[in-house]
């Protein structure tokens, strides 16, 4: 497909940051990867209605009733971005990580849970209580497929099982095989929940077409800056699980008993796991994003995309002191993200001079996905905070790496500034 004529219009085009050096230039943001700027069209969309908001599921009036259309309306838009089953539900949750959390909270009893060690932090850890295998960081997508395979054929007794999967890796950027990953799952009775933070932004997500069971993603990597996050597929574990959250608008019907108790009946759709007043703004900023970038057509993005991304990578490739971090190979197909140390400098710092002197926002760190980048760096003795890493001394090898990501709004002379500064 042809590449998009140029960026998406996103908020933030014009900011300018000072430079150390003197003066302001604008502001490039290449970290998308932590949080997208908002498309111009999510923000128009939202202004629009943000006169006429009202309580979703509370309310008689007229703005009651508007909300109430819009968030389900929202809940249609995703489901059909997404590519849902007809009895799929959509649970709008707070981000990925809530959705991730909200989906071990519904795991039936004596759930198997199945997980890369190269996860974000995320997709790691939420699994507590259930019996969690952890496979070792593969070296190509075949040999993704193959461990999974043998960890799951060795499960023993064979109960009700979950493999959570990234589409795309944050630290990385590196695809997954999810289809093969999903048909080695199902093959040996195991479901499938697909982590699409990195994902989604840049590529198009069918769950059918994937055939995964769940999907999680947040708002704020996808163009829609606005609290809410995603968890779609499956309705029988969530239907079958106690609320998430206990409150109003999970329940139907709740009456004292005859013992001073209370007895409740809780919904059986998405509404069981979203008590409290939903966040109707974040939910129809979702929507409105999942309809720019299909309007905008994926095909063109995801051409775009890689037309930058090759020129990072090609503008790298002769910087003797780069090296980019990879799993599958540094050629191996990836979404606009990338992560790299430079020999001879602490990543901190270099990143600290991309911002100051060049006015570039990248992240540094270990991307809350310490055990893929300790086996990257070679397994690197630390103790780092929460999503951040040591500071290594002067003339120490780095601990840590600086990754650069971008997405749909960037323009060329983002890029090309990134490019001209690592060299
Ligand atoms: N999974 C992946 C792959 C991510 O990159 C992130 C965010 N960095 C998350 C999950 C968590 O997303 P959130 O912080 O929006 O919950």
């Amino acid at each position: 497909a042809p590449a998009a004529d140029g960026p998406l219009p996103v908020l933030g085009r014009d900011v300018t940051v000072p430079l150390v050096t003197g003066g302001h230039v604008t502001y490039a943001a290449l970290d998308y990867a932590a949080s997208a700027p908002a498309l111009q069209r999510v923000w128009d969309d939202v202004a629009a209605y943000a006169p006429y908001y009202g309580s979703v599921h509370r309310g008689a009036g007229y703005l009651s009733q508007l909300s109430t259309d819009l968030f389900e309306s929202s809940r249609a838009t995703v489901a059909a971005f997404l590519g849902c089953r007809p009895d799929d539900q959509v649970v709008f949750t707070r981000s990925t990580t809530d959705s991730l959390n909200l989906l071990a909270h519904v795991l039936p009893e004596g759930c198997e849970v199945f997980v890369f060690e190269t996860e974000h932090h995320a997709s790691l850890l939420p699994w507590r209580g259930a019996r969690v295998t952890y496979l070792d960081a593969p070296r190509t997508p075949g040999q993704a497929v193959r461990t999974l395979e043998r960890a799951l054929a060795d499960r023993e007794p064979y109960g009700p099982a979950l493999v959570c999967v990234t589409g795309a890796s944050n630290v990385t950027g590196e695809l997954w095989p999810v289809r093969e990953l999903a048909a080695a799952a199902h093959a040996h009775g195991a479901r499938v929940v697909l982590d699409a933070a990195q994902l989604a932004p840049h590529h198009p997500v069918d769950v059918g077409d994937l055939d995964v069971d769940w999907v999680a993603f947040s708002g704020h990597k996808l163009y829609a800056p606005f609290g809410t996050g995603v968890l779609a597929g499956r309705a029988d574990w969530l239907r079958e699980a106690e609320p998430y959250l206990a409150g109003g608008g999970a329940s139907r019907r709740v009456a004292r008993r005859a013992d001073g108790g209370v007895d409740v009946d809780w919904h059986t759709t998405a509404a069981r796991h979203e008590a409290g007043s939903p966040n109707v703004i974040g939910a129809y900023a979702i929507a409105s994003a999942c309809t720019a970038l299909t309007e905008a057509g994926f095909d063109a993005l995801v051409a775009r995309e890689r037309e930058l991304i090759t020129r990072v990578r090609e503008g790298l490739a002769d910087v003797p002191e780069v090296r980019v971090l990879s799993l599958f190979g540094d050629d191996a197909p990836r979404v606009g993200v990338l992560s790299f140390v430079v020999e001879g400098w602490n990543s901190s710092h270099f990143a600290a001079a991309l911002s100051a002197e060049y006015g570039i926002g990248v992240r540094d760190g270990l991307f809350c996905a310490h055990p893929l980048v300790r086996t990257l760096l070679g397994g690197a003795p630390q103790e780092p905070g929460a999503c951040g890493a040591p500071e290594a001394g002067p003339g120490e090898r780095s601990l840590n790496a600086i990754r650069v990501s971008f997405g749909a709004g960037t323009p060329d002379e983002h890029v090309e500034r990134f490019v001209r500064a690592v060299r």
